[in-house]
């Protein structure tokens, strides 16, 4: 499952994409259909299904996690005006991807909808 994966396919290299940050086991790379001027997506390498198995991630790994997220953000110019960082889990939240991914998103001021 894990192999097939496309998020862990793009983490090993083996599907391109723009990526723009990458340490500690995580990588930020460009969402191919981006909702916000900038939309970054951040991932575990290792294959965490979504934030039901966060689990499956070290203490330490979730850590890093959020300040690799912050550190994003920061990069990406979007600290002073403001940005959004959503993970979707399963069907109500329309996940389409089932690698535990965040949705860092800016750059413009966001839908108050979602
Ligand atoms: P979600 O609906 O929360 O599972 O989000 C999946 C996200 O992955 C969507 O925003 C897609 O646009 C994005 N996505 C799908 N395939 C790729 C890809 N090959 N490269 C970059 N982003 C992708």
């Amino acid at each position: 499952m894990a192999d097939a994966c496309l998020f862990c396919r793009i983490a090993s290299g083996e599907v391109p994409a723009t990526v723009v940050r990458r340490d500690k086991g995580m990588v930020a790379f460009l969402d191919i259909a981006p909702k916000a001027p900038v939309h970054v997506l951040v991932i575990p390498e290792r294959h965490v299904a979504s934030m039901a198995g966060v689990e499956g991630l070290t203490p330490d790994e979730r850590a890093d996690m959020l300040a690799f997220i912050a550190a994003v953000a920061r990069e990406q110019g979007l600290e002073s005006t403001g940005y959004r960082v959503t993970a979707n889990h399963g069907p109500d939240a329309l996940q389409s991807v089932h690698h535990l991914h965040w949705h860092v998103m800016g750059g413009t001021p966001l839908s108050d909808t979602m």
